[in-house]
Parts: C-alpha cells; sequence; structure tokens
C-alpha cells in the first residue's frame, strides 16, 4: 500500500485534493513534460506501466522497458525502434488525442493525451476491458487502417501523404496565429553507391538506420517523413532560424557517427540539406521548391552539408 505523500511544492488545498484523489482512483494519470519525460504518474498507472514508486524515466525508455520485459503496454513488434519511430510520427502533434491500448496483464485502456501549449502531456486512460471484443476488434482495424494509410512501411515515420499534410497544416498555422516554423529537405549522399557496393537490402539496412537516427534526436512535436527512396522532410514547428541552423547541423553530426551495416564495420553515410523558414504567402509548393534548390546546392558544394534557401 502506497501512503500519499503531498508534493513538497504543493499548498493549494484544490491542487491537493486532486493530488489525493488521483491517488485512489483506478484511472491512469500521468503527465510529461515536453521533452516527454515523465513528471507525475499516479499508483494506477505506474501499476499498469510497471514503474517503481517514485521513478521517472522518458517516455521511449518506458516502451523499450516494457517491449523488452513484457510488461506494462502490449507492444507487438519484433522492431521496437521501427514502432518507437511510428508512434512518435503521431504523438504530441494534436492539443488532444484518444486510442485504445492493451496491456500485457490482458486489460484494454482508452488512452486520451491532452497537449498544452507549453509542451506537457496529460495523459489520462480508463479501463475498458469490459466494452464487447467484436466492436472492438472493429474499431482496432479501422485505427490499424488508419496508421497504415499514413505510415512508410519500411522506416515506420510518416509516408509522404502525411508529412505533406502536415506540412500544409503548418503552413496555414504560420499563416494563421504567426507560428514560425522551420522546413528541412534531407537527402541521402551517393546513396546509389550504397546500393552497388552492398546490395540492395543493405541499401533499406542504412534508410531504417537513418530514419530512426533522425527519429530519435527530435522533438515530440517534431515531423519527420519520408517523400520517397531517400529523400526526407523535416518540421520544426515554432523554431527560430538560428536554431534550426544549431538543429541540423547536429543532426548531420549525429548521422556522420553512424556505421549501420556489422559485416562493413567501416561503412559510414552522411545526407545534405536544404533549409528554410515558412514565409507569408507559401504554398507546398513554393517551400518544397525552396528547400529542394537549397540541397542542390548542398549537394553542389560537396554534399555533407547543409545550405539556407535564399
Ligand atoms: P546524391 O548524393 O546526389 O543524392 O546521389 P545519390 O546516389 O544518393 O542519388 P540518386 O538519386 O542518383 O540515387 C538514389 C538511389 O536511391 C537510387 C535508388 O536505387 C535508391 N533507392 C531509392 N529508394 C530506395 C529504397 O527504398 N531502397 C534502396 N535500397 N534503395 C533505394
Ligand atoms: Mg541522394
Ligand atoms: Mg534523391
Amino acid at each position: 500500500m502506497m501512503i500519499f505523500m503531498p508534493h513538497p511544492a504543493c499548498t493549494d488545498p484544490i491542487a491537493q485534493q486532486l493530488l489525493m484523489a488521483y491517488n485512489d482512483s483506478p484511472l491512469l494519470v500521468a503527465l510529461l513534460d515536453a521533452g516527454d519525460h515523465l513528471r507525475y504518474a499516479n499508483p494506477a498507472f505506474r501499476s499498469a506501466y510497471g514503474l517503481d514508486a517514485d521513478e521517472l524515466i522518458s517516455w521511449s525508455e518506458l516502451m523499450r522497458r516494457n517491449h523488452a520485459l513484457g510488461n506494462g503496454a502490449y507492444i507487438e513488434t519484433r522492431d521496437i525502434e521501427t514502432w518507437l519511430s511510428t508512434v512518435r510520427s503521431r504523438r504530441g502533434k494534436l492539443p488532444f488525442r484518444a486510442f485504445e491500448a492493451d496491456l500485457c496483464d490482458g486489460r484494454w485502456i482508452w488512452m486520451t493525451e491532452t497537449l498544452r501549449a507549453d509542451g506537457w502531456m496529460l495523459c489520462v486512460a480508463s479501463d475498458i476491458t469490459v466494452l464487447r471484443g467484436s466492436e472492438r476488434s472493429m474499431r482496432q482495424q479501422r485505427d490499424v487502417a488508419l496508421r497504415a494509410a499514413q505510415t512508410d512501411g519500411m522506416t515506420g515515420i510518416s509516408n509522404r501523404a502525411h508529412i505533406m499534410e502536415q506540412l500544409r497544416d503548418s503552413i496555414a498555422e504560420r499563416q494563421q496565429r504567426d507560428t514560425p516554423c522551420g522546413v528541412v529537405l534531407l537527402d541521402l549522399d551517393y546513396f546509389k553507391r550504397v546500393n552497388d557496393s552492398y546490395g540492395h537490402p543493405a541499401g533499406d539496412a542504412v534508410l531504417k538506420d537513418f530514419a530512426h537516427t533522425v527519429q530519435r534526436s527530435l522533438r515530440r512535436d517534431d515531423s519527420f517523413g519520408r517523400l520517397g527512396g531517400e529523400e526526407f522532410l523535416l518540421l520544426f514547428r515554432g523554431m527560430s532560424p538560428k536554431n534550426l541552423g544549431s538543429v541540423v547541423s547536429v543532426l548531420l553530426n549525429v548521422v556522420r557517427q553512424r556505421h549501420p551495416l556489422p559485416a562493413h564495420p567501416d561503412f559510414g553515410y552522411t545526407c545534405s540539406a536544404g533549409m528554410t523558414e515558412l514565409r507569408p504567402g507559401d504554398d507546398v509548393r513554393s517551400v518544397y521548391k525552396r528547400v529542394d534548390e537549397a540541397l542542390y546546392q548542398a549537394k553542389g558544394a560537396g554534399r555533407d552539408r547543409s545550405m539556407w534557401a535564399v
């Protein structure tokens, strides 16, 4: 039995009542910060996800651990990094989201995610195991179909249609609320040589490594998708140009350190990037044209570098 200790900084009696109610509630309640680190979880949430009483870890770490130990969230995949990339392409993008999830103990939950403007996220879930199985399987099939329609099959990140939809949303936000947004087009360097030297499956392994490496370096509300082949698009909502430049140079550096082919431990790869900010009057075509020209400049200047669009 866990004894409830009010948070030392919490002196507001209503807030304390709320915390005590959560402490006793069968609802699963958790609060995550903008970096997707757990900052609060009630006992029901901790017990469902196999967390110790005071443990505060990142959401990705929790999912990796659940997958490895077979407790907490039921994650049906042999490739947890691809699974994480897929989930992260949808997580923390909307002010509110609700979905069904399985727990390893056989329970089904209805999870809601409420995203605040400062990036903190409230997760509240209720047990829906009693709902009829047949209805549930219909809803699940619909969810699976929706997810498949938005996901690139090989890398697990957003596909072309989904990332383009997010670009259109960002353009609308830039126009309506003046929210800045950085847009980056990435293309792997000399990728044809990878296929020619090591074979097509090795090329696929490099594409997956690239997608997962970039995805791991992103914030929750950044968007990342594969446009096709070895070309990828990144959206950084709310980011200043100065930060965009340094984030992209860190990304290029992280990619430079990778050695994804176990049979060829010395093999490494690089990518080039074209960068721009959304501007008033932009549409999808004008933005793509700008980043594509900047990418072309980066390639021409020797590759493994980023260039700003003019
Ligand atoms: P650059 O540095 O100028 O970008 O040169 P590059 O060789 O990367 O560019 P190019 O466009 O000439 O070649 C892209 C290659 O990517 C050709 C194509 O066979 C390969 N490719 C596209 N999609 C896939 C895929 O899904 N898997 C694999 N293995 N290769 C792919
Ligand atoms: Mg290329
Ligand atoms: Mg290309």
